[in-house]
């Protein structure tokens, strides 16, 4: 991966983008096939895959990147938002890379929830074992029979009895979820004796899987396969008032800050990937020769690089215009939302390039890139899907209009 300091940023931004480019090439890349071998039938593979990942791991804390996302009085590396955005488009080029870097999700967004919402006591019990690695986590917000896109319409309900909250509901798509020891479930909470107006508000409450009726029905399968995503259903499930996430009633302010740089992370990553297939993609281009003549002569081919190039800057651009504004505490709702939309669908359509230039070694596991496909396509739903940031978007700027001012694209 060809990563060169960038003259308009500061010294620590370059730095941290150095570092993590020396390890994706030195340590990664070289390694990629045995370093994921952790499932292979063959015990030789499977300790050889545990020592090299162990041996990125010392490297990437020796370089002080280790948990971007955390503060370092937690472990981490007290990165800042910005800085962790342009990490996260280097680390990103070697797929799957996030795990050797700490940042591992859902737990890396529950540490971040724990971290700002967690009681001392709640983090002790939870944060601390979530970073240590010795605990799993998962976020159970989505359900089966209700819009995910309208997360208001959650039927789960939590109702106070005495010291405990009494938790019914079916969810799906938990991630982690057979690996979990404890889940954040988001709940409609009634409180009879609590503020009024909160009745019938979210609030997120940390359940450990192990309380009875926590029943995890199965992992869904997506894109043909088994997975962790898991249909869960709470059934009259039990946990002390003490679980609870913040104050009652917030639990959907929470999801917001969960999701908001979650966004920003994701699409920095997104950029990481493309990166990735532009390169193979380039790489055949130059190498298969069809029809009497190299791929790269071919008109065809040229426009799948040249948009392609065009695809991977405007997304980036729109990510760090988007980071800037997080960092600089400006609303950044609608950059959110535009880079949610864009960012996902230029990642589908920068690997899909890349998959036909390489034809049916593009579909093949020999190569990262029908993961990508598959990843990318996914992102457009995950997380909250086009239609919804679309309106939104609309919202904000409709609203703007009619307060009598006009959009300012340079802020
Ligand atoms: C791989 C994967 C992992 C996930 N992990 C988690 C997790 O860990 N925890 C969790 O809680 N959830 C998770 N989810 C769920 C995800 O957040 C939801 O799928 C997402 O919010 C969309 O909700 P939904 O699937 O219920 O779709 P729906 O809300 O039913 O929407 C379906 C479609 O309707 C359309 N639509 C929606 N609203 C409008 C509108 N206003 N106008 C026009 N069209 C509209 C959109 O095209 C949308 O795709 C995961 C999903 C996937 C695929």
């Amino acid at each position: 991966m060809n990563v060169q300091p960038i003259p308009t940023l500061d010294e620590r931004i370059n730095d941290i983008r150095l570092k993590t480019a020396k390890i994706v090439n030195e340590d990664i890349l070289p390694n990629e096939n045995q370093l994921w071998a952790w499932r292979s039938d063959d015990a030789a593979q499977r300790e050889e895959s545990r020592r090299l990942r162990e041996m990125v791991k010392q490297h990437v804390k020796q370089a002080g990147l280790w948990a971007p996302h955390l503060p370092q009085e937690y472990g981490g590396a007290g990165l800042s938002f910005l800085e962790h955005a342009y990490m996260n488009e280097v680390l990103a080029y070697a797929v799957g890379a996030a795990s050797l870097f700490g940042v591992v999700a859902p737990n890396s967004g529950n540490q971040q929830i724990l971290l700002k919402y967690g009681t001392e006591e709640q983090q002790k019990r939870w944060l601390l074992p979530l970073i240590e690695g010795t605990m799993e986590s998962g976020f159970s917000m989505t359900e089966p029979d209700q819009p995910g896109s309208d997360p208001r319409s959650l039927r789960t309900t939590a109702k106070r009895d005495g010291d405990e909250w009494v938790i019914n509901g079916h969810k799906w798509f938990t991630s982690n979820g057979k690996r979990a020891d404890f889940l954040i479930v988001m709940c409609r909470t009634d409180d009879p004796d609590g503020p009024a107006d909160r009745n019938g508000k979210m609030t997120q409450i940390i359940v450990p899987t192990a309380t009875p009726g926590v029943n995890i029905v199965r992992g869904v399968p997506v894109w043909g396969r088994d997975s962790d995503h898991c249909e869960i259903i709470y059934d009259d499930v039990r946990v002390p008032v003490t679980n609870q996430l913040g104050q009652t009633g917030t639990g959907h302010q929470a999801a917001q800050d969960r999701l908001g740089a979650g966004r920003v992370y994701h699409c920095m990553n997104s950029v990481g990937q493309m990166w990735r297939a532009f390169d193979l993609m380039v790489q055949r281009a130059m190498t298969r020769e069809v029809h009497g003549g190299l791929l790269e002569t071919k008109q065809f081919i040229q426009g799948f690089i040249a948009d392609s190039y065009i695809d991977i800057q405007a997304a980036r651009l729109m990510t760090i215009h988007c980071a800037e504004r997080m960092e600089s505490e400006a609303d950044a709702r609608t950059e959110i939302s535009a880079i949610k939309i864009f960012v996902p669908a230029a990642y589908h359509r920068v690997v899909d390039r890349a998959i036909q230039v390489w034809g049916a070694a593009g579909v093949s596991g020999d190569l990262p890139l029908a993961a990508m496909y598959e990843g990318a396509r996914t992102l457009r739903i995950a997380d909250g899907p086009d239609e919804v940031h679309k309106i939104l978007i609309a919202k904000n700027v409709l609203g703007r209009y009619h307060a009598g001012e006009s959009w300012d694209f340079g802020n």
